[in-house]
C-alpha cells in the first residue's frame, strides 16, 4: 500500500516535471542562445578594433605601435587608447597622467 503510494507520488512529481520541462528548457535555450551570441561579438570587437578608433600611436606602456595589434582599450581623458594587451592597459591605468605622454595622442 504504502509502495503504491510512493509510486503514485513519483508519477505525479515526474509527470509536473515533464510538464514545466519544455517551456524551461525553450527558456534557458533562449539564454544560453544569447550568451553564445554575445560571446561571439566581443570576441569579433576584440579581434577587429580599428586603428583608427584609436587616439594613440603607441601602446603607452610597452611603446608598441597600434598598427601592431591592438586587443584591449582604455577611455582617458576623452581619448580612446589602444594597448596590445590587457596587462599593459592595467599598467597604464595605474599611472595615466605619467604614462600619457608615451601614447603619442594624435589628436
Ligand atoms: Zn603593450
Amino acid at each position: 500500500m504504502r509502495k503504491q503510494f510512493i509510486t503514485s507520488i513519483m508519477s505525479i512529481s515526474l509527470f509536473l516535471i515533464a510538464c514545466g520541462n519544455p517551456m524551461d528548457d525553450t527558456a534557458n535555450n533562449a539564454a544560453t542562445s544569447e550568451t553564445t551570441a554575445n560571446m561571439a561579438t566581443d570576441t569579433a570587437i576584440e579581434k577587429t578594433y580599428d586603428v583608427k578608433i584609436l587616439d594613440n600611436k603607441k601602446d603607452p606602456t610597452c611603446g608598441m605601435p597600434v598598427t601592431a595589434g591592438v586587443s584591449d582599450t582604455a577611455h582617458y581623458k576623452n581619448k580612446v587608447i589602444g594597448f596590445c594587451a590587457t596587462e599593459c592597459k592595467a599598467e597604464f591605468l595605474k599611472n595615466p597622467e605619467a604614462n600619457i605622454a608615451a601614447a603619442e595622442l594624435i589628436k
